[in-house]
């Protein structure tokens, strides 16, 4: 049974503004030098003020999201805005979440180097490659076909290894389990048990839970002395979880 606990003096008011996206595509567009040097000087700013300034201190956490080039997972026509703290368009009607939001969820987790990872929507492959960089042993499910592919694709130019699936991440990826850590980025409206029941005995999931487009609330999911125990992080807004046929 899940015991729910409150952590009034944490909890954390976070919204990650879903924004629908009509369209988005991704081309290989390779950036020069100066794009490059632009591109690294943007994301320590990232880091500085909105990430470790906001509360978030895991060293490891913040030197991959310095290390990992976010500008490759958005698609061109976003590349400027790569570093802004707001989600970003990334096609087929989903986002790739705020990078405060990447943060704080990853800290949650608790990553060590070689910790195995599942992700439940890999969407545009920066939470993945985030963890990669991480030194984790990464798995992620992805349901919509198109995505995962550009993902694919990022993560190899980027030179991230990730082992990727389509399909609905429903029923987590039973093979591989168990998982030290499992991370969702869509919302569903409850815990799905099989993704709980993949977690090994320190297991923590990090899940958003709540109606689509209504408040919803980032949760942690870890064992206590053999009890599951589920902490409210806050407010969250994410792309709805949708359940394959
Ligand atoms: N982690 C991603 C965030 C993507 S948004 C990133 O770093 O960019 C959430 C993703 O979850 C979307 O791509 C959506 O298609 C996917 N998704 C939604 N329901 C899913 C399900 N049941 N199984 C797997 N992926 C799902």
């Amino acid at each position: 049974m899940v015991r729910v606990m409150w952590l009034p003096g944490s909890t954390l008011c976070v919204i990650a503004i879903a924004i629908i996206a009509a369209s988005a595509c991704t081309s290989t567009q390779r950036p020069d030098s100066t794009d490059v040097e632009r591109f690294i000087a943007s994301r320590a700013q990232m880091v500085e003020r909105d990430i470790s300034d906001r509360g978030v201190e895991d060293p490891l956490v913040l030197s991959a999201m310095l290390a990992v080039p976010r500008e490759e997972f958005v698609p061109n026509d976003y590349r400027d805005q790569a570093y802004n703290d707001y989600p970003l368009p990334i096609g087929e009607g989903q986002t790739i979440s705020q990078p405060f939001i990447v943060a704080l969820m990853t800290e949650l987790l608790n990553v060590e180097p070689g910790d195995k990872i599942l992700e439940i929507g890999t969407g545009s492959g920066y939470q993945a490659a985030v963890l990669a960089e991480m030194g984790a042993d990464v798995y992620s499910i992805e349901i919509i076909p198109e995505l995962a592919e550009r993902a694919r694709g990022a993560l190899a130019s980027t030179g991230y290894e990730v082992r990727q699936r389509v399909g609905d991440g429903y029923f987590g990826w039973e093979e591989h389990a168990p998982y030290d850590g499992i991370i969702v980025t869509a919302a569903p409206d409850h815990v799905p048990a099989s993704l709980r029941d993949q977690l090994g005995p320190k297991g923590k999931m990090v899940i958003p839970v709540g109606p689509t487009g209504g408040v919803q609330s980032l949760w942690l999911i870890e064992q206590r002395d053999g009890q599951w125990v589920s902490l409210n992080q806050g407010a969250v807004r994410f792309v709805p979880f949708v359940r394959g046929q």
